[in-house]
Formats: C-alpha cells, sequence, structure tokens
C-alpha cells in the first residue's frame, strides 16, 4: 500500500512550493523507490480550501467540492472561521474521499505515495476537529506519516525554532504518528545551525546567549528549560534539510519517509490492531 504523507508546517514554510517539487521529482522519474527501477506514482490531495494558485495538479481537491469565499459570505466569516469551516464540511463528506482513494489504490497498483498539502494555518488543520478525522481516516487504512515543513530562514533565530520544535513535538505525540521534519529553504540558510542545536545541548544555548532577548528573561529561560525537556524528542526525530525550489535533499527526505512507514507498521498498525 501507498504511503501517505500529510505535509503540515507554519504558513509560508513551504509545504505547497515541497508538494510541487515532490510531484516534479516523482512523476519525472528522478525518484523511483523500487530496486528494479520502476517508477512510482503520486497521487494527490489538496485540502487548503483557500489556495489561489496550485503549481501541481492534486486528483482530489477541497476547492472542487467547498467554495470558500461562499462560505465566508454565506456563514459571515473571516477568513480563518471560513477556513475551518470548510475543512469541517468537506470533513463529513471524507469517507467519499476514502472510497474514491482505496478504489484509484487498488486499480493503480503502482501508487507509492499520496500525499496530502493542508491550509496554509497549520493550527485550522492540526488543532481541528476536522483535521483529527482526515488525519485518523487515513492512518486506519494506509501507513501515514506526518512532514513536518520548517521555516528554516526564519528559524536562525532560536526563539523561533524552538516554537517550531513545540509545535512538531505536540504534533506528533497528539496524532502518534511519525514524523519527518524538513528543514526547507536550505537555497537561503544551510540546515546546519539548526539540527546541530538539536544534537548538541550547549550549541543551542550559545545560540541563545547570542541573541537579543526577544520577548524578556522569562521568555528566554522558558525556551533553554524546554530546549532540556526535548532533547530525547530530537534524539529520535527524523530530520533532514531540503530545498523545495531546487530539489536538493528530497532523495534523502523520501528515504526518511520509507523509515518513518516502518515505525508507523511498529507503532501505530500495532497499537490499532490492539484496540481492534
Ligand atoms: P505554504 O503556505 O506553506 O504552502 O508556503 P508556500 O509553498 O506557498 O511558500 C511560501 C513562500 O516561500 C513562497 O514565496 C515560496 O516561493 C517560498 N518558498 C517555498 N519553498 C522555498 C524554498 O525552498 N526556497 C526558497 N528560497 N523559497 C521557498
Ligand atoms: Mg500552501
Amino acid at each position: 500500500r501507498p504511503t501517505v504523507i500529510i505535509v503540515v508546517g507554519m504558513a509560508g514554510s513551504g509545504k505547497t512550493t515541497f508538494l510541487t517539487r515532490l510531484h516534479r521529482e516523482i512523476s519525472s522519474g528522478i525518484i523511483c523507490r523500487s530496486d528494479d527501477g520502476k517508477v512510482g506514482k503520486g497521487y494527490y490531495i489538496n485540502l487548503d480550501p483557500a489556495c489561489t494558485a496550485m503549481p501541481y495538479p492534486p486528483q482530489i481537491d477541497i476547492r472542487d467540492t467547498v467554495d470558500y469565499k461562499n462560505v465566508m459570505s454565506e456563514y459571515n466569516l473571516g477568513p480563518n472561521g471560513a477556513i475551518v469551516t470548510s475543512l469541517n464540511l468537506f470533513a463529513t463528506k471524507f469517507d467519499v474521499v476514502m472510497g474514491i482513494l482505496e478504489k484509484r489504490v487498488e486499480e493503480e497498483r503502482d501508487i507509492d505515495y499520496v500525499i496530502v498539502d493542508t491550509p496554509g494555518q497549520i493550527e485550522s488543520f492540526t488543532w481541528s476537529a476536522s483535521g483529527q478525522i482526515v488525519t485518523e481516516s487515513l492512518a486506519s487504512s494506509f501507513p501515514t506519516i506526518l512532514s513536518f515543513v520548517v521555516d528554516t530562514p526564519r528559524c536562525v533565530n532560536p526563539s523561533t525554532f524552538m516554537s517550531n520544535m513545540l509545535y512538531s513535538c505536540s504534533m506528533m505525540y497528539r496524532s502518534r504518528l511519525p514524523m519527518v521534519v524538513a528543514f526547507n529553504k536550505t537555497d537561503v540558510v544551510s540546515s546546519d545551525t539548526v539540527e546541530s542545536w538539536m544534537s548538541d545541548y550547549d550549541k543551542f544555548q550559545e545560540a541563545m546567549d547570542a541573541q537579543e532577548s526577544s520577548g524578556g528573561s522569562y521568555y528566554d529561560s522558558l525556551n533553554r528549560s524546554m530546549a532540556l525537556t526535548l532533547d530525547e524528542f530530537y534524539s529520535t526525530l527524523n530530520r533532514c534539510g531540503v530545498s523545495a525550489a531546487t530539489g536538493d535533499g528530497v532523495d534523502e527526505f523520501l528515504a526518511l519517509c520509507e523509515k518513518a512507514r516502518a515505525e508507523y507498521f511498529e507503532e501505530y498498525w500495532k497499537d490499532l490492531n490492539d484496540r481492534r
């Protein structure tokens, strides 16, 4: 069965650009998973109702089902409320999507990846009932992993870095799904610095020392002690640098997805069957 990759991350981190890149590399055969050189296929789902430009062609698109602008005027909502409401409306029909997906996977046996794009504003997916419904539906039928996309240039600020890590950590523990963190935009800033903060606690403290206090001393000491707490999370976290713009690191990313897929079967799938 194909691996489902749910792509999440803060607004502007590059989720849609990264999907476009994955689409390009997978469909052009640059990436092939099987040893016999057979090129696998990707299947794409867009869950961002408010997206305007869609450089890759998704097979399933929330915008075909719900009209975000209509939702906004009909329910008298602002942009964020309309995204959440659109997702809710879509989630009520997600069994239909699962049906389509099952059928496609059955018919086209060479689909290797089902890749899911999520709304720009991360909370609307990760902290909503509909996001949970979508994630759990996918994860109960397919090996499913989360890919957390990080805006690396913004993470040179250690506090921003810490916010991103706390977010990914809480998402991973909440969903119990394996995760691959993709430090994106390495064409602008290498991910070496932030990755060194994860492997060496002192390096992060040095970066904290060097930065001008951004949110006062309380915030600083919170970030410092958080770094200690996250140490264990870091030790097992799958991570790599990528550039959605140039394609750098995509093969390493997909190799980590394979590893995360194995983790899914070792943990999530086992738990699921124990409960069934
Ligand atoms: P999303 O909100 O997470 O879907 O982010 P988008 O994919 O819309 O990207 C946000 C901005 O980041 C856009 O201006 C992209 O061109 C830019 N961007 C995305 N990935 C990269 C990258 O790898 N390198 C650079 N330099 N810019 C990127
Ligand atoms: Mg997007």
